[in-house]
Parts: structure tokens; sequence; C-alpha cells
């Protein structure tokens, strides 16, 4: 991380991030939370792309003290960077990782009865390990059946070095307009409490819900929501949501450079197989953004039936023409500009008709956040000034 120098360029391809709108976003969560509960703040997979050291940072700043990632190594970044709430791991861990984990002061999920008992047996003679429950009901992922509620009380209690903070599960369908297969996980999740609490054992902190059912089932929201998505400034459904609005803030813009251009004459096939061919004299500009920066990779389609075919056609078709469906835009000086081609490595092709485009032009693209690797530059905004730079 590098501090802003103030005649600072970034380079070709980089992603602008607005701290402003996840901390906005981060309060507008905080205002529909029933009495009693938190937000811990899952910054996984590099807070979705958006870079997790800032993200926290900022989420930190607007209040946030419970933050939550998958592995270990996301962990100790976290704490790392000045992190100094409480951080827990929700993946699965193996031995190896334990001493780190816990001179981090992360805390641990225990993924299965096994695993329990072996983080029972080695935190035995260590300092205090922090220790969370993950219930599965209903994911098929990780976690300890509701069966095993018992048991895992009797490891607990043999085990004054493990320390319980918490005890949660994962929602599989959260998303979904139907919430019968939610609430048939709910009331497993609720099978594990009784039979744990029915055995002697402490109910510690509750936590269920991810960004949709967060939105939806304010009864589940107890000591914690555990909430990616929505702080991350993306909306977890795919339809509008009913009730008062949400006004999330998407935090996140791709942009890119035009790094050449020049005018081509009509008929000029644009890029491998020549799939794009110029219509009329025009400008072509080269942007130095493509598939390894994240532009436009989609997940790989396999049409299920003749719909899906006739849908994936239609979309393929459209491409050729230039054109993209899914309100994926590319944008230079606010006009919509078409892509010529396909997108390559690094460089994409834009017929830029009779635009005066020039050389080291800004333009917007869908950079996918997921799979803007760490290469990419996150240039960090507040109060609308850039303050930080991830460089590679
Ligand atoms: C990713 C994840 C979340 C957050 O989910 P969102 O829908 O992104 O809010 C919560 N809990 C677990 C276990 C997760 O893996």
């Amino acid at each position: 991380m590098t501090e802003a120098a103030a005649d600072y360029a970034p380079g070709d391809c980089w992603a602008e991030i607005d701290l402003d709108k996840i901390a906005h976003n981060y309060r507008e969560a905080e205002r529909r939370l029933a009495p009693g509960a938190r937000i811990m703040a899952v910054l996984k997979a590099d807070a979705y792309g958006l870079g997790a050291e800032s993200a926290a940072a900022a989420l930190a700043e607007a209040g946030c003290a419970a933050f939550a990632v998958t592995t270990v190594s996301e962990g100790r970044l976290l704490r790392q960077s000045g992190i100094q709430g409480d951080i827990l791991v929700l993946g699965p861990t193996r031995p190896p990782e334990w001493p780190a984990a816990a001179e981090a002061d992360l805390a641990l999920s225990a993924a299965g009865l096994a695993h329990l008992r072996q983080l029972a047996q080695w935190a035995t003679g260590h300092s205090p390990v922090r220790l969370h429950l993950e219930v599965e009901t209903g994911m098929g992922r990780t976690g300890l059946l509701p069966e095993q509620a018992a048991a895992a009380w009797a490891v607990i209690r043999g085990a004054p070095a493990l320390r319980l903070e918490g005890i949660y599960t994962h929602f599989a369908r959260g998303a979904r307009r139907d919430l019968a297969y939610t609430e048939r996980q709910y009331a497993r999740y609720e099978e594990f409490l009784r039979a744990y609490s029915a055995a002697g054992g402490d109910v510690p902190a509750r936590h269920v819900c991810n960004s949709s059912v967060f939105l939806e089932r304010p009864a589940y929201h107890h000591e914690y929501v555990r909430l990616g998505t929505l702080l991350c400034g993306q909306w977890p459904f795919t339809r509008p949501f009913p009730g008062p609005g949400f006004a999330l803030r998407d935090p996140w813009q791709g942009k890119a450079r035009i790094v050449h251009v020049w005018d081509a004459p009509a008929g000029v096939p644009v890029g491998y197989y020549g799939l794009y061919r110029t219509r009329r004299p025009g400008r072509l500009a080269v942007v130095g953004a493509g598939h390894a920066h994240g532009l436009g990779v989609a997940p790989e389609f396999y049409p299920k039936n003749l719909l899906d075919l006739l849908k994936f056609t239609v979309k393929k078709a459209a491409l050729l023409t230039g054109r993209r469906l899914g309100g994926e835009k590319i944008l230079w000086q606010g006009q919509e500009v078409k892509i010529a081609g396909l997108i390559g490595m690094q460089l994409t092709v834009l017929d830029m008709g009779a635009r005066d485009c020039q050389v080291g032009d800004e333009v917007l693209i869908p950079l996918r956040r997921l799979q803007t690797g760490y290469n990419v530059e996150r240039c960090y905004t507040k109060g609308g000034r850039v303050v930080q730079i991830r460089a590679f």
C-alpha cells in the first residue's frame, strides 16, 4: 500500500473504490438491525475484490468491530493491517495453521466433531483459543450436526482452553423468493441450540444471517449478522425487494485508459477470428484492459435446456454486432461505446466512430470485482479525493 502522491496517475487499468460508500452501506445496514444485533463484516476474497485492508479500515472507522474471513491468511492480513476488532475465520483450518491464528488472536471455526476434538487437544496447553461452532443445517459443506450438540458440549466442557464465543450456521438458499428451505435450516440450527443447552452448555453469540436473510428476517438477527455483499455495495437478490428501500451505494468503478487510436476504413476485421468488422470509417481505440484484469469474464455457461441455448445464442449474436446484453456498458465521457470484437488478454478494441477520443482518455469498464486480481491497482477515494493506492 502506498500513500497517494498528489500527482499520482494510475496505469492503464485500475479499480476506483469510494470508501465513503462502503461506510454508507454499513450505516444503512446498521439502521435495519434488530435491537441488540451487531454487524460482523465478511471480508473474504479480498473483501469481494474491493481490497480487504482498506475496506476493513473504512468499516472500522464507521464503527464496525467484528470481521470474518474464510482463511487464516486472510485473517492475519487484516490483523497486520491494524484491525483490532474480533476476526473470525469461517473456513475449515488445519493444525499447521493454528499457531499463527492464535498468535494473531483470530477466532477459529469448528468444522465438524472430529475437527473440534483435534482443536481441543491442541488448545490444551495453549493460551485461550477463541472458537465458534458452525452448525451444518443444509449447506452440505462444513459444520456439526444438530445430533452432535451434546457431544460438542462434552468436548468444550473438557477443554477449558477453548473459549467458545459463537454458534452459527450458513444459509444456502437465502436469496430465493421462497424461504421454506431457509426456515428448515433455521429450525435445524435451533435444534442444535436446544440440545446444546439441554446438555448443560451456555449458548454464546448466535449468528445466522447473510445479506439476503438479514433483509428478509429481522427475527434471525440475534447477536450478529454476517454481511458481505451488502456492505460491498451489491444487492443480494436478482429481484427488487419489497418494503422500505435500502439506499445501497456501489463503491466500485472499473477504469481503463486508451493506449492507442487509429482511424480505420470501413470493412476492417477487428480482433481474434475477425468476428467484428467496421461498418463505416471511424476511429478505433485500444484500451489497456482485458480478460487478465477481469474485464467481462463471465462464468462458464452450459445451456441446460433449449430456452437457455436460445438465450445464449442471442447474447453471442448481440456480441458480434458490438452490443452487449445484461447492462454492461463501456462509457467514454458518459457516452456508451461499442466493443469491437472479442475482449483480448490485456487489450480491448472500442469502435469510437466519429468520436474524437485520444490516447490517455479514461473509459469506464465493467471490471468484475471478484475476477479482478491483485495485479490490478486499487485507487481509494474519500470525499472525492484519492487517499490511498494499492499497487501491485
Ligand atoms: C460469504 C459468507 C457470508 C456473507 O454472505 P453475503 O451474502 O455476501 O452477505 C456469511 N457467512 C458465511 C459463512 C459466508 O461464507
